[in-house]
């Protein structure tokens, strides 16, 4: 089984308010081959939502508690988006998964780069919290940008 942003696959739950649809993806849940998860919705987050973004270091980082995950408010989410990659997690390991396709720059979902935390559009090389700690229990994570 495949984990899957479920952004990528349709559902609506970007801080937004709206999705994406990657038709290819989309397949692989409809054969029953991925299933779609959301960390921020699961962590308790609305849609819509304030953009949040990974201050002072990136997913593992977070995890380690040595940065944190903040909205361009400044409200504090990290336990939020601590709590939803656990539940990613607890999903992975459900459906015994050995790799996930997470949308690319998000704090949550971002493999290879994210913002850096001042809401200026400025990209980083690191992974969001729920990449981060897949990652560290032997998932291998791919974007809609890397997957084929
Ligand atoms: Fe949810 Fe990840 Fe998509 Fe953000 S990028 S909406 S956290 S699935």
């Amino acid at each position: 089984m495949i984990i899957i942003s479920a952004c990528l696959v349709g559902e609506k739950c970007r801080y937004t308010g709206d999705g994406f649809d990657y038709t290819t993806l989309r397949r692989l849940v409809e054969e029953g081959l991925a299933v779609p998860v959301c960390p921020e919705v699961l962590g308790g987050l609305p849609v819509p939502r304030d953009p949040s973004e990974i201050r002072g270091g990136n997913g593992f980082d977070v995890l380690d508690g040595k940065a944190r995950v903040k909205t361009n408010q400044g409200v504090d989410n990290t336990a939020a988006f601590m709590r939803g990659a656990a539940e990613v997690l607890a999903v992975a390991q459900r459906y015994s998964a050995c790799m996930a396709i997470l949308k690319e720059r998000s704090p949550s979902c971002g493999s290879k780069m994210i913002y850096d935390g001042t809401f200026t559009n400025h990209r980083v090389p690191g992974c969001g919290c729920t990449t981060a700690l897949l990652l560290r229990e032997g998932i291998r994570v791919f974007s809609e940008e890397n997957y084929s």
